[in-house]
């Protein structure tokens, strides 16, 4: 077996080399795929070809909180697929699909009622943003142009999603295909004012007056939307500073500015409540989301936005379409039903108080960490945290990636991006795998000096 080849599920030999994996290094892999390819999940655990057991210590990629394999929501999809396995999207309908729209209006901050459902949290966004511009032009404001992004956010892969996105990485290679008129708030990380903050840092409400000044340059009249997570996930679970969100919702009412929050990693059960929005007590105009609403099950996302932004789209004649965007699997029954389950399953279990339970045996667990060789900075909100660690001298990512091996060994599969560390574990963790984790990134960080 060469090193391009790996022994796969139940041991047949798989050539690794064809695929061409996603935000990876494809070539490292390939060379060391050791405990890195998955057999089996279940649970809180992953297990590898190898047989070794990893907890999941990202609930996969921030999805799967409820944890794999789960029997109510396998259950639903075999049914749903004996039932209407597919419907069309475009001028027809499924009834659980108008079913699923009416239970996530519900759990929705008050006035966010129409839902638009997508595939991704990509998709999600670029809808978003589709919105918010065509909304502008059909209430007679055609000069609402600028979208607001902030520096670090992570809106997904869509050229909408990187131009309002704030992550080098994902923009530089394209500068000539991004929207035009995008403009970027600052990040609201500074470790010089909040480092180890526990939850919400203190400082940095003021960082929303950016607003102001980007209102003050390029005038309201020309700005639809701006755009944040209300948590930054992927920027290594950046949190909001205490005013900072009310601030910007403040700023967007006064100049007529649509308030997206993009919810793909807050929304459903991360932050302890339906949404970040909830959460944090700020209600934006729309809100993007799509990973737990069925557990990743199966790939859905969507759009809550407000009763009078769908409103303004209901013009024409009623037998033309009103809004020329959609997907082939926008709604698509099978995910449908696998959110369903899900929703059921946080009803049934309360799954939003058990996070809130969660919340502070891992923020313990995970500030325990400080003074760690390397360790720069410690963040926590809901259940997600993040260890920024010193990068090694001229190799940056090299000690997170090392950091990760040495977790991997000791059964811990944590998300590593630059030199951060971040875990969102699943939602059915006991406090005792938590303490687990952090001890064993406690050893891993020791490991990788
Ligand atoms: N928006 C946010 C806030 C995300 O965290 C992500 C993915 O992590 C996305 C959008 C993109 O979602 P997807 O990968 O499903 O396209």
């Amino acid at each position: 077996m060469n090193e391009m080849t790996a022994r796969g599920v139940a041991g047949v030999a798989v050539d690794l080399e064809p695929y061409w994996m996603p935000f990876s290094h494809n070539r490292y892999f390939k060379r060391h795929p050791e405990r890195r390819l998955i057999a089996r999940a279940e649970g809180a655990y992953y297990w590898t070809v190898e047989g070794e057991r990893l907890f999941d210590c990202l609930s996969g990629l921030w999805c799967v909180g409820h944890g794999h394999a789960h029997p109510r929501i396998g259950a639903a999809i075999e049914r749903q697929f004996r039932t209407v396995d597919y419907s069309p999207a475009f001028q027809m309908g499924y009834p659980e699909t108008f079913r699923l729209a009416a239970r996530i209006a519900a759990l929705a901050p008050p006035g966010l009622d129409h839902v638009f459902f997508v595939n991704s949290g990509s998709e999600a966004v670029d809808t978003a943003l589709k919105i918010a511009l065509a909304y502008h032009r059909m209430k007679g404001e055609a000069s609402r142009i600028r979208l607001i992004g902030r520096e670090r956010g992570y809106h997904g892969v869509g050229f909408g999603g990187i131009s309002v996105g704030g992550m080098v990485a994902n923009r530089k290679l394209y500068p000539a295909a991004q929207l035009a008129g995008v403009d970027h708030l600052p990040h609201t990380h500074n470790p010089a004012q909040m480092a180890f903050s526990r939850g919400m840092p203190k400082w940095g409400a003021h960082l929303a007056d950016e607003l102001a000044r980007l209102v003050a340059l390029h005038d309201a009249s020309t700005i639809a939307a701006v755009i944040v997570e209300p948590m930054q996930g992927s920027a290594g679970v950046i949190v909001p500073p205490v005013g900072y969100l009310e601030r910007l919702r403040e700023l967007c009412t006064r100049h007529g500015i649509l308030l997206v929050f993009d919810e793909v990693i807050t929304g459903f059960g991360r932050m302890g409540a339906a949404f970040g929005a909830e959460r944090f007590g700020v209600v934006p105009d729309m809100i993007t989301f799509a990973k737990t609403v069925n557990n990743g099950a199966i790939p859905l996302g969507g759009v809550i936005v407000r009763k009078d932004i769908y409103q303004a789209f209901m013009t024409g004649p009623a037998h033309a379409v009103e809004f020329f965007h959609g997907y082939t699997y926008s709604g698509h029954p099978m995910a449908v039903a696998a959110a369903h389950a899900t929703l059921d399953l946080v009803e049934e279990e309360g799954t939003f108080a058990r996070v809130r339970e969660l919340e502070p045996v891992l923020e313990d667990a995970i500030h325990s960490l400080k003074g760690e060789p390397g360790v720069l900075d410690i963040r926590n909100c809901g259940l997600a945290a993040a260890v920024d660690l010193e990068p090694i001298a001229g190799e940056p990512g090299l000690r997170a990636l090392k950091v990760f091996e040495h977790a991997l060994r000791r059964g811990q599969l944590v998300r590593f991006t630059g030199d951060t560390i971040a875990v969102g574990p699943p939602f059915v963790s006991t406090p005792h795998e938590l303490a687990k984790m952090a001890d064993d990134l406690r050893a891993a960080i020791r490991a990788a000096r």
